[in-house]
């Protein structure tokens, strides 16, 4: 706690001590709750009958007190038979028995009843009035009372505000939230904690070594771009890459998310932005960046109106063209932009002038991820037989994200398991678990789901085994996972593929569709367990026509009815006559019956293979890649 809160801590009790107080005060008169009340012609009553032994008139109240009845017989009864009693006690009862007595009778202030003092001479009661002087609290409760109020209400205003953004934070709404950015020395990423991504590092070093030496570039007439836009999928290094540059460069860095711009009140993003570039100006050479930039850099005038947010985005984004179009790169400030979703950006943020070049973070290849293990497996204590090529073989197309999701798995499982390093085993086990979910070993199926699930997963792995082209069958299971997979059959290629051949989807097809041609083909009846299958056959299929044109009856053509649009450009869509709608159709259904036929075909061929392989793994449950080799003798894989 600094001084400054401390102090406010302070005012803080005062004032609520004074509220309190006055509270206490304002409802003085009510202090006596037990009080009876009575009506005026009740009171007259008492005082005519003699019950009443004092009263004061006041204002507007009259209060008093009844004659005390109980005085002399009660006291001396109850306490001869509890024997001596403390004299605090005595005391107690005494107010109680007081308090009893009390009475109040309200009354306006300009009720003047002229028989009420003849009364109470008659009565023997001992009277006497008081003229309230309440100038006090009327001051109070009118004025002081509410401004009390209002000053409590900012105070706490300003402290919500202040905990949320420093001290004072209500003077700094358009003060933007980035600040320069440094990370504590040994938390540093720099260019050596990120893997696979070579030609982006290559890129941005260019960048970071333009900023430390301007004049060796400037020197032959170069230019330095003014934004450089890092565009890849999801968790491959992008936001990793910019904490290496900050750790590298040398240079101030200022970091922050395309969020941050944006506040419930408007006008704030633009004023941020203001006021981002005028500290980066205060600052070079250095470098701003804006992570995931497509929270403000949508495209402009597009799409629904969402709220009153989406005006505010717009302003925001105008100012952040307007300021990129205001200095010069000469100036030395240079603007890194993230986003995994390059084609929402509003193409006035692409244009020359603004983030001219992007760099693209891709997935790693084979090479990558092995770099990417060896990174996140520094600083585990790792097996013998940990051979981190077969790993980066058994995991393509992951991230860097997702790799440093199996280490770290891994080291968990490793743990779990006893071992004390991680294993290789831990590492497989770990990939499995990214891909597939969590084992659900206690999930409970009945006997005949499972026969069902060891079929199918038997004919997805023996159609896979034995058709050219498919990839390789690395595991089968019938352990139930995750999200409502029963049992999986684990099939992969060898290396990373950028290109597939006709035969190669077919058999990618084929393999799909075997688990439910092994349901048919065993038990003349098909489950419910293929859906996912099917989805996967339904979109190959469909590609190999519209996309790849690779069907018999309408080849070499494009059909998409939707190509992504490039950069910032509107996807096109282009209109299909119902006539070539059908015919696509058919042609997509013809290659998934054929397959199927195939599949079907195959697998009553393999009949023995397939029972042995369900029979084996409703046995032990999983069948790892030697075991199924010893099932069915070395694949014939043609590549
Ligand atoms: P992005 O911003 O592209 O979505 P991140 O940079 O946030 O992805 O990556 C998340 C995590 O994944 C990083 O903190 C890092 O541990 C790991 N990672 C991702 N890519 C790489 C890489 N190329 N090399 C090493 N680690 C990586
Ligand atoms: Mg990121
Ligand atoms: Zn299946």
């Amino acid at each position: 706690m600094n001084p400054q809160q401390r102090n406010w801590t302070l005012w803080y009790y005062l004032i609520i001590f004074v509220l309190i107080l006055s509270i206490q005060w304002m409802f003085l008169d009510n202090r006596y709750a037990a009080r009876t009340e009575l009506s005026y012609r009740d009171f007259k009553e008492a005082v005519a009958d003699g019950k009443v032994e004092e009263v004061v008139i006041l204002e507007r109240q009259i209060v008093g007190l009844f004659r005390d009845t109980t005085a002399s017989a009660d006291t001396t009864d109850s306490h001869v038979s509890t024997g001596p009693v403390a004299p605090w006690r005595l005391r107690l009862e005494e107010i109680e028995r007081q308090m009893q007595r009390q009475f109040f009778v309200n009354r306006l202030p300009d009720m003047d009843d002229p028989e009420l003092l003849p009364l109470l001479e008659k009565a023997g009661v001992e009277y006497s009035g008081r003229i309230e002087d309440n100038f006090l609290r009327d001051f109070f409760l009118n004025w002081i009372l509410p401004i009390l109020f209002f000053v409590l209400l900012w105070a706490f205003l300003i402290r919500r505000l202040g905990s949320m953004g420093g001290p004072s934070a209500a003077m700094q709404f358009g003060r933007n939230k980035a600040r320069i950015y440094a990370e504590a020395p040994d938390k540093q990423v720099t260019f050596k904690d990120v893997a696979g991504i070579d030609e982006a590092v290559e890129e941005v070093k260019e960048l970071v070594d333009f900023l430390k030496n301007p004049k060796k570039y400037a020197r032959l007439g170069g230019k330095m771009p003014k934004g450089v836009l890092l565009v890849g999928p999801p968790g491959t290094g992008k936001t990793l890459l910019a904490r290496a540059i900050a750790g590298e460069a040398g240079v101030p860095f200022f970091h922050l998310s395309g969020s941050d711009f944006m506040e419930m009140f408007v006008g704030v993003g633009a004023a941020r932005v203001r006021d981002l570039f005028q500290q980066a100006k205060a600052h070079a050479p250095c470098i701003v960046f804006i992570d995931e930039i497509d929270a403000i850099g949508k495209k402009r005038g597009t799409g629904v109106v969402t709220g009153g947010g989406y005006d505010e985005r717009e302003n925001t984004l105008n100012q952040l063209l307007v300021e990129m179009d205001g200095f010069d790169s000469s100036s030395g400030v240079l603007i890194i932009g993230a986003t995994n979703r390059p084609e929402v950006l509003d193409p006035a943020l692409l244009r020359p002038g603004r983030f001219d070049r992007q760099i693209l973070v891709d997935r790693p290849d084979l090479r990558g991820r092995e770099a990417i293990f060896r990174v996140h497996t520094r600083h585990l204590k790792l097996g013998h037989d940990v051979d981190l090529h077969r790993l980066a073989a058994q995991t393509p197309g992951f991230a860097g994200a997702e790799i440093a999701n199996v280490c770290n798995e891994a080291a968990l499982l490793a743990v779990r398991n006893g071992h004390d390093a991680v294993m290789m085993s831990d590492f497989e086990q770990a990939i499995e678990r990214v891909i597939a979910g969590l084992e659900k070993k206690n999930k409970l199926i009945n006997e005949q789901e499972r026969r069902i699930v060891a079929y199918h997963e038997s004919g997805h792995a023996i159609v896979g085994y034995f058709t050219p082209g498919a990839e390789e069958v690395q595991k089968v299971s019938i352990v139930p996972r995750g999200i409502g997979a029963l049992g999986y059959t684990l099939q992969m290629p060898l290396e990373d593929r950028y290109l597939l051949t006709r035969t190669e989807l077919m058999g990618k097809i084929k393999g799909l569709l075997g688990g439910r041609a092994a349901e048919e083909v065993v038990f003349g009846e098909i489950s419910t367990g293929a859906s996912n299958d099917l989805e996967r056959v339904n979109k190959l299929a469909r590609d190999m026509v519209t996309v790849y044109g690779m069907s018999e009856r309408l080849p070499n053509l494009n059909l998409a009815s939707q190509s992504p649009g490039f950069l910032g450009q509107e996807a096109t869509r282009e209109r299909r006559s119902e006539k070539l709608e059908e015919r696509i159709d058919e042609e997509v259904q013809r290659i998934v019956q054929t397959a199927y036929d195939e599949a079907k075909a195959l697998l009553a061929e393999k009949y023995d293979l397939l029972e042995a392989m369900a029979q084996k793994l409703l046995e032990q449950e999983v069948l790892n890649r030697k075991e199924i080799e010893e099932l069915l003798g070395a694949q014939q894989t043609v590549s």
